[in-house]
């Protein structure tokens, strides 16, 4: 067994891992070394817990560790990229579940009332109880994150007639049967309040969920993030675990930051997105879920394109999820040089919440090695194009969508976006009609400076390159 010296030297050292890993993680050139300092703080972190805290049924624990582990590295080289969202709930889940439990068994210790009394039990208590609160609510929250993430559940936000005060019905719920627990608790019961609060909270949790539309998961997911961490922190708390406490904080308070600058990029205010349903009335806006009376598409082939491209002196690219279905950013970064070694000007105009997870567009343009300083953010781009000759918008829906800045009634109603259509010309590459993420149509489509390139984004960009 480790000594306390060593375990506490360690966690020391853990964390300043993680803190190490999250900086690196903010930039793009330094976030691999930023993963590594994570891997090896948590190896730390868990050599230390095994060889230090726990000190018998070594048996249970290698056994959970070979399941959770095995179950872990199959899910981890199974998953599409375009799947990581999804796969991030289902872990958001977990963690909240883990609360959950770990709130349970130390209520349900049978050596809680001889270790703690008075002041101490009464606060233990709070932090049982606070820990199962918030992780019962980042349980069903992820669930049902899970469930639209994958198309499983609806992207529609849920408004039940008087949702607001469904919610603060359910808070105070839960602030009574807290005074409840605590006081019963004292008295050696509190059972009973406690499995009633778990079942509030996790009606608070799908709620939250269903009733947020589905512009609006990118702040969703960074929010569960953010619970996430402060379960884990709550179950550092119940377990005096000083290290689960300050990565559980680590984590909550990036995922909060996180949580507010995609607030801000999205030009929303997070109560309002919390709360549920923000301006929206459900993606049944008219105007934009109809394409009956916006006009005929302008269709263009590969021959065309090659030809527009080749002949700009000014390129903006604009990839969007459907480059991340399509596997297509090496050959958009082929194309990429092909058209810069003919000294035309191309760079990439990278929205926030492009894609399906947070960075997602970065993470696909760092693998296909795209030099970063052509990669510009929405903010530092927008301006520029009245003097681009071609955009080329590649699996990109929601984040062109000029209906954002002119329907009221939209869905995704002041989310600023890429505004290619005051460039000479947009290409925009994708199968079908079909809309976004978002559910609503398109009006990009059918200005007279777009041209619709239909199919997928990779087998025509392979073609455009080929005639390149
Ligand atoms: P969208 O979902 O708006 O549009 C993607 C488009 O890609 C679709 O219209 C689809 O059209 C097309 N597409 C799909 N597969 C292919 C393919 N193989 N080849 C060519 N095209 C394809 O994506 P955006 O990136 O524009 O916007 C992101 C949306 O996702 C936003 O609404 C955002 O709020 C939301 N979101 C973002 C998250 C984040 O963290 N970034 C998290 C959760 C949601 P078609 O089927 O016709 O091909």
């Amino acid at each position: 067994m480790m000594s306390q010296g060593i375990v506490t030297v360690s966690y020391i050292i853990a964390t300043i891992l993680f803190i190490l890993a999250l900086g690196g993680l903010s930039n793009q050139e330094t976030a691999r070394r930023g993963n590594w300092y994570g891997v090896i703080g948590m190896t730390i972190a868990l050599l230390a817990t095994i060889l230090g805290v726990v000190e018998r049924h070594y048996e249970i624990l290698f056994v959970a560790l070979l399941i959770g582990g095995s179950i872990g590295v199959i899910l981890a080289r199974r998953v599409q990229m375009t799947q990581m969202p999804e796969l991030v709930a289902v872990l958001h889940s977990l963690v909240g579940a883990a609360a959950v439990a770990v709130g349970y068994a130390s209520f349900m210790d049978p050596g809680r009332l001889s270790h703690f009394s008075g002041v101490e039990l009464t606060i233990h208590d709070i932090e049982t109880y606070l820990g199962v609160l918030i992780g019962a609510v980042t349980f069903s929250g992820s669930v049902i994150a899970f469930g639209k993430l994958s198309g499983r559940i609806s992207g529609k936000p849920l408004t039940l007639p008087g949702r607001h005060f469904f919610n603060l019905g359910l808070l105070l719920g839960a602030i009574w049967f807290g005074r409840e627990f605590v006081l019963q608790s004292a008295i050696g019961s509190g059972m009973e309040p406690l499995i009633i609060m778990t079942v509030i909270a996790l009606l608070f949790g799908i709620h939250m969920v269903m009733a947020i539309g589905g512009a609006d998961m990118p702040v969703v997911v960074s929010m569960l993030n953010s619970y996430s961490g402060w379960a884990a922190a709550a179950t550092g708390f119940m377990l005096g675990n000083d290290l689960l406490i300050v990565t559980g904080a680590l984590v909550g308070s990036s995922g909060a930051i996180l949580s507010y600058i995609m607030c801000r990029a999205m030009n929303r205010k997070f109560i309002a997105v919390i709360a549920g349903g923000f301006g929206t009335s459900g993606g049944t806006s008219a105007s934009s879920d109809s394409d009956e009376d916006q006009g005929e598409v302008a269709p263009i082939d590969v021959h065309e394109t090659a030809a527009l491209l080749a002949g700009a002196k000014e390129v903006m690219i604009i990839p969007g999820y459907g480059m991340a279905v399509a596997q297509a950013q090496h050959t958009v970064y082929e194309i990429t040089k092909a058209l810069r070694a003919k000294k035309i000007n191309v760079r990439f105009g990278i929205h926030p919440v492009a894609g399906r997870m947070p960075g997602h567009m970065n993470v696909l343009l760092a693998e296909a090695k795209v030099p970063y300083d052509i990669v510009f953010e929405m903010d530092e781009i927008n301006v520029n194009f009245p003097e681009v000759d071609v955009s080329i918008v590649i699996g990109a829906n929601d984040i062109v969508n000029p209906s954002a800045l002119t329907d009221p009634d939209s869905p995704i109603a002041g989310m600023p976006v890429l505004e290619c259509w005051k460039g000479k010309a947009s290409i925009v590459l994708k199968r079908s009609m079909a809309t976004g993420y978002a559910g609503v149509q398109n009006p990009l489509f059918f200005k007279d400076n777009t041209r619709m390139l239909f199919g997928d984004a990779k087998e025509t960009l392979d073609e455009v390159l080929k005639v390149l």
